[in-house]
């Protein structure tokens, strides 16, 4: 039996892998299908299905919101939106210009504190259009300000670090009417990750169609908690690893979360339901 990993990064965004290499892992591991869910873009989703084809893994499309309540935040996947959509366009495109200013302030932030490095340092790094902490945290470890990832957030970058700059406001049930608005199907990634979900209600008003009930920052009692929120709420169910690639992120195997095909067989019924809706309404 062959399984899927819902929740896949790439060099689209800040994974360390290309999508075709991506891909070529997932046909190592014997995967069915694989979501590519860059942070804010969906350009690693073309090569990815060129792998795909050839070595016989379905592409499932995906994307990443990072987004803001209460100053905490919120990531919301959201799978088969029409990428031509003109709303989801110039979010992306908002996002994209956004994310290089935020990278701008980091910088400057931490040549003031000292650090000698560059934004075009940086850029080296970025293969796609999101630019992330990923990045910047890749380039402090080459130039010996510190050993590991971890160590760059923990000490510089993270959340209430030193040189950590917010993004702009976007609200989570923005980004799910964005999703829904380009026919995609939104899901509540990893809430294992958020101290509380009071954010919850407005999202489900909003129109979230799912919960990520299994990732590796869900413990046991997490993806419980929320297995039976799903359930309750008639919310399908998501699981993935967060796959970053080897060399970044936060440590996970491409697989490490496998889910039966079954999810997604539903994830498709409910993107076709919801395209059908658009065309009547
Ligand atoms: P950004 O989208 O630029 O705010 O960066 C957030 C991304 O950084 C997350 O999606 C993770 O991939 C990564 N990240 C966050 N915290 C850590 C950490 N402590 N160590 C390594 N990577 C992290
Ligand atoms: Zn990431
Ligand atoms: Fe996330
Ligand atoms: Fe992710």
């Amino acid at each position: 039996m062959r399984f899927i990993d819902f929740h896949v990064h790439t060099s689209a965004s800040d994974g360390s892998l290309s999508p075709g290499e991506v891909v070529a892992e997932a046909a190592k591991a014997n995967l069915a299908a694989i979501g590519i869910t860059d942070h804010d873009t969906m350009e690693g989703i073309f090569g990815a299905r060129t792998a795909g084809k050839k070595l016989n893994v379905e592409i499932i499309p995906g994307i990443e919101f990072s987004t803001h309540f209460k100053r905490n935040e919120i990531h919301v996947l959201g799978y088969f939106c029409q990428e031509d959509n003109t709303s989801l366009r110039k979010t992306i495109d908002r996002l994209r210009s956004d994310r290089y200013d935020r990278m701008k302030k980091m910088v400057y932030k931490l040549n003031k504190l000292g650090i000698r490095i560059t934004f075009d340092e940086v850029m080296t790094e970025v293969q796609g259009q999101a630019i992330g902490r990923p990045h910047l945290a890749r380039v402090l470890c080459e130039k010996g300000y510190c050993k590991t990832l971890g160590e760059a957030f923990a000490k510089y970058i993270g959340f209430q670090s030193p040189a950590y700059v917010q993004r702009k406001e976007f609200r989570p049930v923005e980004a799910i009417g964005i999703i829904r608005g380009a026919g995609g199907v939104p899901v509540l990634a990893h809430p294992g990750t958020y101290e509380k979900v009071d954010f919850l209600p407005s999202l489900l008003r909003a129109g979230l169609m799912g919960i990520e009930v299994f990732h590796p920052r869900n413990n046991i009692r997490i993806s419980y908690r929320f297995l039976k929120i799903a359930l309750k709420c008639g919310l399908l169910i998501t699981g993935g690893s967060d796959y970053h690639g080897d060399k970044n992120g936060e440590g996970t195997q491409l697989g490490a979360v496998k889910m039966d095909p079954f999810f997604l067989e539903e994830i498709k019924r409910l993107s076709r339901q919801l395209k059908k809706q658009k065309v009547r309404s």
